[in-house]
């Protein structure tokens, strides 16, 4: 599809583009290249479940390391720049993460990482393992060391932050539509339905009184019972977070 539109726009450019590492097993594929005259864009292109407000440090790093590549291949007077391309396509959404530029201080530490990984894979060494956000969807994630060390990384505090601050905003605005709800109520009484001059459709409906069974004490006088009418219940995670007031000064000596 974007190729389509790559097309459509007249750019000049090439897909699947193949850049070698020249003293390392390393390789990368370039979804789509751009080039000018000494000018190129690096184009990736991921196709994701609902696009993040940042890119995946991993997409970045991948990144780095096509722009990297490039660099060694065209030598230092090329102009070279870079993005990621976002793709939803259950939404049809997409977005732009533009204006990287390669960076001998970020892709030297990836080669550094991926000759590590090499030399893992041919048994060499034990392999490091560095956390991401992705580690949710990693086989080896029961049983990992960073996890039994409860490193946390970057992009996983920031979601941590985004995910709390959300949080509160949730909870304050319950805390304004409580009244506002309870007005609507009494103005609209236990059975309504109608639709607002400016299009809202507002609909109110009486639960009535029913009974509820005290299991604490059907437990306790009737066990046998209890035990009869039991069911399993599956288990679930529950996600806290709080912001913890900022630790005290110390006291100057
Ligand atoms: S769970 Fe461990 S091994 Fe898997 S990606 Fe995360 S850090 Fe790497």
């Amino acid at each position: 599809m974007f190729r389509e539109f790559f097309l459509s726009g007249g750019a000049a450019f090439q897909e699947e583009v193949e850049i070698c590492h020249p003293s390392y097993d390393i390789v990368c594929h370039i979804d789509f290249l751009f080039r000018g005259k000494n000018r190129f864009h690096v184009v990736e292109m991921k196709s994701t479940g609902g696009i993040p407000e940042e890119p995946y440090g991993s997409w970045v790093d991948q990144l780095h390391v096509q722009m990297g590549l490039l660099r060694i291949r065209e030598g230092e007077k090329a102009e070279i720049g870079g993005s990621i391309l976002a793709v939803d396509l259950n939404k049809g959404e997409y977005r732009e993460f533009n204006s990287y530029a390669p960076h001998p201080e970020v892709f030297t530490p990836l080669i550094e990482r991926g000759s590590h990984i090499l030399s893992a894979m041919r048994g060499e060494c034990e392999p490091n393992t560095i956390p991401s956000i992705l580690c949710g969807h990693c086989s080896y994630r029961t049983g990992c060391p960073a996890h039994r060390d409860q490193e946390i990384p970057q992009e996983v505090t920031d979601r941590v932050a985004d995910y709390e601050s959300l949080d509160r905003q949730k909870k304050a605005l319950e805390k304004r539509m409580d009244p506002l709800k309870k007005e609507l109520i009494s103005f609209f009484g236990e059975r309504f339905q109608g639709i607002t001059e400016t299009g809202i459709a507002v609909a109110t409906t009486t639960v009535a009184p029913g009974e509820t069974i005290d299991s604490t004490r059907l437990k306790k006088d009737f066990p046998d019972v209890f035990q009869a009418c039991s069911k399993p219940k599956a288990g679930y995670t529950k996600l806290e977070v709080r912001q913890l007031p900022p630790a005290p000064l110390a006291k100057a000596a």
